[in-house]
């Protein structure tokens, strides 16, 4: 069992309104001529796209724009993109939009800078050094791509999320510039924010870091709970117990929208160091096979997965209630634990996310086929607090159904 942790996250960070002002300079800085933008059709027609190109006109670098991208891209998708970095040749690659975006330029990044296909580095440390430079601009306040080492992508004839993680996937340079996510639309304000509470619990329910079982001859790309993930994603729930219904049903309150920024991008530098477990491992199959968005599919499934940690991390789940604004003062800590199991449904009712898998479409019969594809998830399981077999995971989706 390991006795030590590690923390990484992207090479630099800027965060603030008007941090996309400094894309010019920072290019300029790390002497880069040609940049590719990767991005899709919504934000181009949201108008976000626009003052990214002026960024890059203002400082005279050449840039071209890939806006094939799409919500959660397929393996096809990927494809196309690689096809226009290969012919035009870039210096650097800058995600712009959700995580499928970010996730789609840091696999353009590594199949640029290493050759052969996508799949040659999905798991865990399979990419073989640093990649292009990777700039990533978050347009939603949710994934934590920005500062993350995972890029997902959809393999449709599998049904199923594949991932790609290695270190080498921290963009060089994160602009996390909260006024790009005030033309969000309400329905990705709630699906992206309820992942970032998801990725912030998962990471501080953890297993602890010393405690953590990874068989011999594997290896982790999380570290289990440690004490700076913690710290982030503290702060991170306490932001999203206070700003996270704001941003989804008050596009004007730019506070809110700013504070659900930061929350995001924290509980990503928190998660994708200490990990993220049970729900993310259960909405993999979920989400592949259903077509629900990630955070919708996370926020389904978090508050069954809490109820299931429960008895493995009450003192911390009564801590996440006080952190959510739930008044704990005379319970015992069992009931507090409980307390925030119902503030994250609380939560979850208040944005509109859906509470069961057959309002997704699911059927009952599917259920044995996503608890199977989840069981085969270790490394998430790994960094479970609570033990889970195959009959454990059906049980939470049963009761999520
Ligand atoms: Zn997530």
């Amino acid at each position: 069992m390991p006795s030590s942790w590690s923390f990484f996250t992207s090479g630099q960070l800027v965060f603030g309104p008007g941090a996309i002002e400094q894309l010019g300079d920072w290019s300029h800085r790390h002497q880069l001529k040609r940049i590719l933008v990767v991005t899709d059709q919504c934000l181009r027609q949201a108008g976000v796209v626009v003052p990214i190109e002026e960024q890059l006109q203002a400082a005279q670098l050449e840039f071209t724009v890939f806006d094939g991208g799409t919500a959660e891209p397929s393996l096809e998708i990927a494809d196309l993109a690689l096809a226009e970095a290969i012919s035009w040749k870039p210096d650097a690659v800058l995600g712009l939009g959700g995580g499928s975006n970010m996730d789609l330029a840091k696999i353009v990044a590594t199949v640029l800078s290493h050759g052969g296909i996508p799949a040659d580095y999905f798991g865990f440390d399979q990419v073989p050094g640093p990649v292009l430079p990777l700039i990533c601009v978050p347009t939603t306040a949710g994934t934590g791509s920005e500062v993350s080492h995972a890029a997902v992508l959809t393999d449709t004839q599998n049904e199923i999320k594949v991932s790609t993680m290695s270190n080498y996937l921290r963009p060089d340079l994160a602009l996390v510039d909260p006024v790009l996510t005030y033309s969000c639309p309400p329905q990705v304000a709630a699906d992206s924010g309820i992942d970032a509470l998801t990725h912030a619990i998962e990471a501080c329910t953890a297993v602890d870091y010393d405690r953590m079982q990874i068989p011999a001859g594997e290896s982790s790309s999380y570290t289990g709970r440690q004490p700076l993930g913690d710290c982030l994603a503290e702060k991170a729930i306490s932001l999203i117990g206070q700003h996270l219904v704001n941003a989804v049903t008050d596009r004007n309150d730019h506070q809110a929208h700013d504070a659900m920024s930061l929350a995001a991008t924290l509980a990503g530098m928190a998660f994708s160091n200490c990990g993220v477990a049970l729900v993310h491992a259960l909405e993999y199959p979920l989400g592949g096979a259903l077509h629900c968005s990630h955070g919708a599919g996370n926020g389904l499934l978090l508050p069954y997965v809490m109820r299931f940690n429960l008895p493995e991390r009450e003192s911390t789940m009564a801590r996440i209630a006080q952190l959510l604004g739930c008044d704990i003062g005379a319970m015992d800590q069992q009931t507090a634990a409980k307390e925030a199991i119902l503030k994250v449904e609380q939560l979850r009712q208040a944005i509109g996310i859906p509470h069961r898998i057959r309002e997704l479409g699911g059927r009952q019969e599917q259920l044995a086929g996503f608890a199977e594809k989840s069981f085969a998830i270790k490394r998430l399981q790994w960094v479970n607090p609570r033990p889970s077999s195959y009959e454990d995971l059906l049980g939470i989706l049963q009761a999520a159904y």
